[in-house]
């Protein structure tokens, strides 16, 4: 059994701990820790309300500035945690890992790093800053799984469960579709911040051996997707596509998100009033402001959108490649329904798509199967494991071929 310290007291936070809790009898004491105590407070009393501690133990808040990477070996140390699953912002990835480094313990997140100070990080992505400490983790022995989320996360192990039933893959399109409904004319389903800054800048995707470049909205394309029906999405940069392009050089690798009609007016208008903006401005009254946070103050919270999320999220992984000489194409995916996750934890559909792969990935590291003691993107591990126990505690794999539309076990 290990001790798992959460870092993070948002909408994923809120799945993990509960996915966590329900399974504690095979992890050990729990914490949690955020810069806002009062939030990590409120989402232990939310697994209470719910009876989800599996067995009676140890559930407690701390807070914590994770920035500071001495605080996070502290804690650590104080708690006698062995497993840290960082899904704060991800701002603090890097000081997280490093004390997950010093203090010789497992370490998760589910986005890759950013600067504070940029907009946007360009390609390659795990290659500015994450790959840099894989020496470290090695020499320290730790395991650090990266973005082990649904994507990345879940879908890189889809890549690797199609790597195994063709010669070679030619193409990945990792397809990502919300079509739930939340009620409000418009919002972010994440923190307006994190959300319009994946949008603002260059769109990169992998094909023809390099990195393309374009802007967002600019190539859409209709995917037929199970349960979801036919849906538009655009290209869209991504994590993964820089982790899984690393791995598949030959393949194109792209990442296609859905967007509404309304969605993307909406987002065009707020750019080009310059409404999205980082930079401060100064009002006629002598008030400086930075546009994008005023726009983030008047949209709704997006954990308030949880209790009236209807619909359902299909994401998956299109691949393509040779068998045998012969061409072959696959979908992997994933259908979650928005409904049943804020029933079961309080969270609508897509926190609890990212929030679930950690636990599972938790899990597998303190039964050993996933504790490689090096860093690791989710393509580098077997995902027979991973696939299987998702199925179990709530996001089944499917797998559509020519022959069938299935359950994925291994
Ligand atoms: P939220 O914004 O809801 O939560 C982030 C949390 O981090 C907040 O509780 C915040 O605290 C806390 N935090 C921020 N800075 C610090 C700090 N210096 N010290 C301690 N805590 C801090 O984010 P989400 O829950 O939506 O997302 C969490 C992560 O998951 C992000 O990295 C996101 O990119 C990733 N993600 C991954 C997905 C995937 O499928 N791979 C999908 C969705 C999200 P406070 O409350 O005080 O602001």
């Amino acid at each position: 059994k290990r001790n798992v310290l959460i870092i993070g007291a948002g909408g994923v936070a809120q799945v993990v701990a509960h996915k966590a809790a329900q399974h504690n009898d095979r992890l050990g004491d729990l914490h949690i820790a955020s810069r806002t105590v009062a939030k990590a407070e409120a989402i232990i009393e939310t697994v209470h309300a719910k009876a989800a501690m599996k067995v009676p133990g140890v559930f407690q808040a701390h807070a914590l500035d994770a920035m500071d990477t001495a605080a996070v070996v502290a804690l650590i140390k104080a708690t006698g945690c062995q497993i840290v699953i960082n899904v704060g912002s991800p701002f603090v990835n890097m000081p997280v890992l490093d004390a997950c480094i010093q203090a010789g313990v497992a370490y998760m997140d589910t986005a890759i790093h950013e600067d504070a100070g940029k907009v946007c990080e360009a390609p390659p992505w795990y290659g500015n800053y994450e790959w840099k400490r894989r020496e470290a983790c090695k020499a320290a022995g730790v395991t650090a799984i990266l973005g082990v989320g649904f994507d990345p996360g879940v879908v890189n192990a889809y890549a690797r469960v199609a790597e195994g039933l063709m010669d070679t893959i030619t193409s990945i399109d990792i397809v990502d579709i919300n079509a739930g409904s939340h009620g409000k004319w418009f919002s972010t389903n994440f923190d307006p911040e994190i959300n319009f800054r994946e949008f603002t800048g260059t769109v990169y995707s992998w094909q023809n051996g390099a990195w393309q470049s374009n802007t967002m909205f600019e190539v859409g394309q209709t995917f037929d997707m199970p349960v979801v029906g036919t849906q538009k999405a655009y290209l869209t940069g991504h994590d993964e596509v820089h982790s899984l392009s690393a791995r598949y050089p030959q393949a194109d690798v792209r990442f296609w998100m859905g967007f509404g009609d309304h969605y993307i007016n909406v987002f065009t208008v707020l750019k080009n009033l310059g409404l999205l903006s980082e930079q401060p401005v100064k009002t006629a009254e002598g008030l400086e402001v930075i546009p994008l946070k005023v726009v983030k103050a008047v949209l709704p919270d997006p954990a308030s959108l949880a209790p009236d999320y209807t619909g359902k999220t299909c994401i998956g992984d299109f691949v393509k490649g040779t068998k045998d000489g012969k061409p072959v194409e696959v979908l992997i995916y994933n259908v979650a329904d928005h409904k049943e996750a804020f029933e079961e934890v309080g969270s609508q559909g897509i926190s609890y798509t990212a929030g679930v792969p950690p636990v599972a990935a938790a899990l597998l590291i303190a039964d050993g199967t996933w504790d490689v003691g090096a860093m690791a993107n989710v393509e580098d591990m077997d995902p027979a494991p991973f696939i299987n126990l998702l199925n179990q505690i709530g996001l089944p794999t499917r797998i559509k071929d020519a022959s069938s539309d299935r359950l994925l076990e291994f």
